[in-house]
């Protein structure tokens, strides 16, 4: 008979999509026993959802989210622990009390320039709005933008949202930001272009409800992982999902994020705007979208009495929730310090979009967490056996 060694213990910090997919597993195929701490009074990181006392309309408390998935693992992953309705996502802007569609597509450009273009017309039209400005080296994201869809179309819904998203013109934003402008010369006006999209049937909270719900478990709340790191054994496996510069104590500097502000108000018609999401594209209008959550969930029979809006403004995060990762060398040169610092804590894997300091989508971040676990923790585990 072989003597067995002890695994390691596992601690994962966060209860979001990161730390859950990997809880979940480490419980579920390794039967290990794994704790996971979490510094919020809530599971389910920013894809957290709940009811609104006053209307009954669940919400998703850190911004709309919608799955979306082209990868097969991911959405077969998922669909063990939730089902998902039709919802299909789309965006409408506001520009001078008009509404379009985003992001920009036929629809957009006909009904702004008043036309009639047909696909094949597009291209000749626009090159000539383009050409007007006649800018052939872009040096900051407004003559990027202009030299990409031309000035009219820029100035209508782009210039305002981006004044809102980043606090400042964008002639003082770098064209680097500014990769492409998402453009479509047809009528589709479907936000993603992915195989699989919908909102969860019994919303998010509940997925990570049923994601934890194994005794092997151990799930904290309202615990910081830096009031308890002290007492953590050297040996144990620490899954990281929190911020990789909070962790080295910010020796190197704080990495800046965006934050957002959500208002909520409860108004007396059953439906308010008639879609989920609605952009204010103007720079006067001082928040940048409103939600209204009823719409998520077609299906549903929420009450027709009041609906729930909530207003969305854009900040620059003074330390209260980062939201958006600043992609700017500044930020890439830190993060760079910070990632060979990872290299002396090899028990530590630092993951999801905090650990990273990287925009991840949820699919991404559930493949990212599928990934670590088979690639690196379930070998550790079956090395032991
Ligand atoms: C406004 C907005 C809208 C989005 N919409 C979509 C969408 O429509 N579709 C989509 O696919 N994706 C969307 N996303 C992305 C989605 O939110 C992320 O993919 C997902 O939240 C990443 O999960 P995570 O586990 O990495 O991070 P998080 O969800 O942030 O979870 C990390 C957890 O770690 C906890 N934590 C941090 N530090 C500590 C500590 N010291 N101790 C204990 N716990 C700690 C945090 O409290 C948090 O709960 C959106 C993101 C934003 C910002």
């Amino acid at each position: 008979m072989t003597m067995k060694t002890a695994y390691p213990s596992f601690l994962v910090v966060g209860a979001g999509f990161f730390g859950s997919t990997i809880a979940e597993r480490l419980a579920t195929t390794c039967n290990v026993k794994v704790s996971v701490v979490e510094r919020r009074n809530h599971i389910g990181g920013n894809c957290y959802s709940e009811y609104d006392s006053d209307t009954g309309i669940e919400y998703h408390a850190y911004g709309t989210h919608i799955f979306h998935t082209s990868n097969t693992k991911v959405w077969e992953y998922i669909s063990q622990f939730t089902d998902f309705n039709s919802y299909f996502h789309q965006v409408l802007t506001t520009y001078k009390d008009k509404v379009y569609q985003m992001p920009i597509n036929l629809e957009t450009i006909n009904s702004f320039y008043n036309l009639n273009l047909k696909p094949f017309e597009v291209d000749d039209y626009l090159s000539s709005e383009i050409a007007k400005d006649n800018i052939t080296n872009p040096t900051n994201f407004e003559e990027k933008a202009i030299s990409l869809i031309g000035r009219p179309l820029y100035e209508a819904f782009i210039k305002g949202y981006t004044i809102k998203q980043w606090q400042k013109h964008p002639q003082d934003l770098p064209a680097s930001i500014l990769k492409r402008l998402p453009f479509r010369k047809n009528y589709n006006e479907s936000y993603f272009h992915d195989k699989w999209q919908g909102v969860p049937e019994q919303g998010y909270t509940a997925i990570f409800e049923k994601m934890l719900e194994n005794p092997k478990i151990h799930l904290l709340l309202n615990t910081d992982f830096f009031d308890i790191r002290d007492k953590i054994a050297e040996e144990s496996i620490i899954i990281y999902s929190g911020p990789i510069d909070r962790f080295f104590d910010y020796k190197f500097g704080k990495l800046e994020w965006r934050t957002l502000k959500f208002e909520k108000e409860a108004i007396n018609v059953e439906d308010y705007q008639g879609t989920s999401v609605m952009n204010y594209a103007e720079a006067n209008i001082p928040f940048t979208r409103i939600h209204e959550p009823r719409h998520l969930h077609p299906e549903r029979d929420y009450t027709k009495d009041k609906t729930l809006i909530i207003r969305e403004y854009s900040e620059m995060d003074d330390g209260t929730e980062p939201y958006y990762p600043i992609n700017d060398s500044k930020n890439q040169a830190l993060l760079m310090k910070y990632h060979h610092e990872t290299k002396k804590y090899p028990n530590v894997f630092f993951s999801g979009r905090l650990g990273e300091y990287k925009y991840l989508d949820m699919h991404q971040t559930i493949a990212n967490a599928l990934e670590l676990f088979e690639t690196k923790l379930r070998p550790l585990i079956e090395n032991k056996r």
